[in-house]
């Protein structure tokens, strides 16, 4: 078959990367039931991967609750240096990583290779930052008595994960709830398990110890519901769709735990007419187009101010046609398929709709000659905020750009969504940068650069975009609850 995954997962050097059983207390398990994992560049099997049933999570919990009690205690350093050693390895066998992902994700291998060296970062950046999980002393409001607040891992946590990041989606949670000391169960995608599993493969050639880590795949309602039927799973971490999210929060309600939700969004991305036009563009194009436009940071409504909007259309519509589409194998490609054909359908329906309210394509629009999950890069233009295509997340690489006049106007518009995960802005004017930053209803907004995630930074969003943040200190708050303890003297 033409550009056939399966010569390049042939070639990988460490073909034990490739694991299709679940890893259960540090071994592997199999199945007579299995999934299907699919290129979605060919619509070829690649492999048939463990469907675990409700009672493997039951097993796989009651092995995170022994092996607690153990990794609770274990020093930070030394839980450190596990994290540390698992980050190398992931360094080491990157090009296997990268070649997995690619065959089951789609992304071109150039992104995926940036993912696994971004996935390590979680990992190495916790390691270091387990150590510093202070907690606080109190002045005392009560007589001979001594107040403090002490850190504790939070006990036996989950991963429920996507398919868009298969690996750093991973160890951005894991690599803080080890960390902290709690251990965890990962439940991937069904599209990308094969990630997942080469992860815990790594983490066992580091020494992780049995129970720790597990990844139970198969199924993902079923073994999510039975995950958080747990009351001893004591928080949960997801990021995916709100719709989703809303779901597993509902389901963690009857037994109260600690939630951190990375939702979706809809990021605008504001050009004001005093900012540089080819920066502006070349910022855009990164931040609509990477990883196929399937990303939760992507820029889904471009305002364009008056003044620059015929020649920003103009300018992005070139650059849009230039990108090349292709099995994410082939040298060169900017755009792979779509991981799910449902990203391609969603897309259709978006461009028909906006078509129909009087948008006009500009480069585009058209099915993509290559079939399949494949979806042409598309620019439409004279989109207004009622059409789907600015309402909802798009999710591909179809980009809606609206003009706009005043700062304010825009301002209240780009506020205008039940979404506040990532906002862009482009100006040369510090003043209204400052003044725009603080009126966006967002958790993380970017001035004049489209690139500003990694381990050190609070990642999250603000409204239905999601609870609680990944990376940076506070990521690994997630994981941790805080002890209050009063010790006072006995009065001689
Ligand atoms: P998408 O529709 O783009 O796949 P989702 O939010 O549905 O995004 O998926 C993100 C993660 O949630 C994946 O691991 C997926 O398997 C899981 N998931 C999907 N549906 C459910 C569900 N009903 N209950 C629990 N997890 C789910």
């Amino acid at each position: 078959m033409k550009g056939s995954a399966t010569p390049a997962l042939m070639r990988l050097k460490r073909q034990d990367l490739l694991q299709k059983c679940a890893y259960v207390n540090g071994a592997w398990l199999s199945k007579v039931e299995t999934i299907s994992v699919v290129d979605p560049a060919t619509g070829e099997k690649l492999a048939q991967v463990a469907a675990c049933e409700r009672s493997d999570v039951d097993t796989a919990v009651s092995f995170a609750i022994t092996a607690f009690q153990r990794w609770r205690d274990v020093l930070p350093s030394e839980r450190g240096a596990h994290l540390r050693k698992w980050a190398a390895g992931m360094r080491e066998n990157a090009e296997d990583l990268a070649a997995i992902m690619t065959a089951e994700q789609g992304k071109p291998l150039t992104e995926a290779r940036s993912e696994i060296s971004y996935a390590a970062s979680f990992l190495d950046w916790f390691a270091a930052e387990g150590e510093r999980a202070y907690g606080e002393t109190i002045p005392s409001h009560l007589a001979r008595s001594r107040l403090s607040v002490q850190m504790q891992p939070v006990g036996v946590t989950v991963a429920i994960t996507p398919w868009n990041f298969p690996s750093a989606m991973i160890t951005r949670k894991a690599g803080a709830a080890l960390a902290a000391g709690c251990t965890m169960i990962v439940k991937p995608a069904p599209e990308t398990p094969l990630s997942a599993l080469a992860l815990a493969r790594l983490a066992e050639d580091a020494g992780v110890p049995a129970g720790v880590f597990q990844v139970i795949t198969g199924e993902a309602a079923p073994l999510a519901k039975r995950l958080l039927d747990h009351s001893d799973v004591r928080a949960f971490s997801f990021t995916g769709s709100t719709e989703i999210g809303r779901i597993l929060l509902e389901q963690s309600a009857k037994t109260l735990r600690k939630a951190s939700l990375e939702l979706g969004g809809n990021a605008p991305f504001i050009v004001f007419d005093d900012a540089p036009l080819e920066t502006a563009v070349a910022g855009c194009m990164a931040a609509k187009f990477a990883t196929s436009g399937q990303d939760c940071l992507a820029a889904n409504r471009i305002y364009v101010q008056g003044g620059s909007y015929q020649r920003f259309v103009h300018e992005f519509a070139k650059a849009t046609s230039k990108l090349k589409v292709g099995n994410g194998f082939e040298p060169g490609v900017d755009i792979g398929p779509m991981t799910k054909p449902s990203v391609v359908e969603k897309c259709r329906r978006q461009i028909s709709e906006a078509l129909c309210a009087g948008a006009r394509i500009v480069v585009g629009g058209q099915d993509s000659p290559l079939g399949g999950n494949f979806v042409t890069p598309t620019v439409l233009a004279d989109v207004t905020d009622g059409m789907l295509i600015a309402k909802e997340e798009t999710f591909g690489p179809v980009a809606a750009i609206l003009p706009f006049d005043r700062e304010a106007e825009v301002v209240a518009r780009a506020n205008n969504s039940e979404m506040g995960l990532a906002a862009y802005v482009y100006t040369r004017d510090l003043n209204r940068a400052m003044r725009v930053t603080d009126q966006l209803e967002y958790g993380m907004v970017a001035v004049n650069t489209p690139k500003f995630t990694g381990a050190p930074i609070p990642f999250g969003g603000w409204k239905q975009s999601g609870l609680g943040r990944e990376g940076s200190r506070h990521g690994l708050t997630e994981y941790l609850e805080p002890k209050y303890v009063c010790i006072s003297n006995i009065a001689d």
